[in-house]
């Protein structure tokens, strides 16, 4: 079985003081075991050691971003080395913010993952479609086409974790009806097991993101090809721990 997932995307936010209320918050809940779910936070980067060292040790830290190649002269990055000097396990790629206000390409995605995972880190490869793009009628061809910018680099997906995040849904409120989502991720495994094959399709985890809370998670994580969550706003909250909850 696929064991499920959940990610915290704390995005740009937080203080000091703020995290470390977020940690504490955190470290005192009470969970199902890290048998059942696992769980990855992902604060920035400037908070990666702090969040490191003080969360409980059944959770897992995810860098948000990281370099497409060795680190050298690329001022404002940091490389996936770095990550795996300061013990970071995950970083998340790919995310449609990233996509679009900072023009990142399939291929460069693509790259990026690559990368990441030959220096030993596990990724949380990000792709979804825009509203424009829903209407037309071209999600599945979009995030195939992500999705295939991947496969086209990357042999093994032992360490990729997919996740499904609609443009639309993310930070609107507008969440993915169960419905929505089992169609895409079913649609996603289905491309896994055609172009990559039928063991990843059934092993690789793909998880829903965009406007999941306490109220919509458990019908969400319901869903037959949905094992997870990637949340964003609600997991700088204690409503996360009740989306951790959605694992059982
Ligand atoms: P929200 O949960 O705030 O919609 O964000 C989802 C997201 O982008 C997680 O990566």
């Amino acid at each position: 079985g696929r064991k499920f997932f959940v990610g915290g995307n704390w995005k740009c936010n937080g203080t000091t003081e703020e995290v470390k209320k977020i940690v504490t918050m955190l470290n005192e809940a009470e969970v199902p075991s890290e048998d059942v779910v696992e769980v990855v936070v992902s604060p920035p980067y400037v908070f990666l050691p702090t969040v490191k060292s003080l969360l409980r040790p059944d959770f897992h830290v995810a860098a948000q971003n990281c370099w497409v190649k060795k680190g050298g002269a690329f001022t404002g990055e940091v490389s996936a080395e770095m990550l795996v000097n300061l013990g970071i396990p995950w970083v998340i790629l790919g995310h449609s913010e990233r996509r679009a206000l900072l023009n990142e390409s399939n291929e460069f995605v693509g790259d990026k993952v690559a990368y990441a995972l030959s220096q030993g880190i596990k990724v949380i490869a990000c792709v979804g479609e825009t509203l424009e793009q829903r209407e037309a009628g071209s999600t599945v061809a979009v995030v195939a086409e992500q999705t295939k910018a991947i496969a086209e680099k990357v042999s093994d997906w032992t360490n990729i974790v997919l996740a499904y995040e609609p443009v639309w849904a993310i930070g609107t409120g507008k969440v993915a009806s169960p419905a929505q989502a089992q169609e895409v991720h079913f649609e996603l495994r289905k491309w896994l097991k055609e172009k990559v094959s039928a063991e990843v399709a059934a092993s690789t985890r793909i998880i829903y993101g965009g406007s999941v809370n306490g109220a919509n998670c458990k019908e969400l994580g319901g869903q037959p090809d949905v094992d997870g969550f990637l949340v964003g706003g609600a997991s700088l909250k204690p409503e996360f721990v009740e989306i951790i909850k959605a694992a059982t």
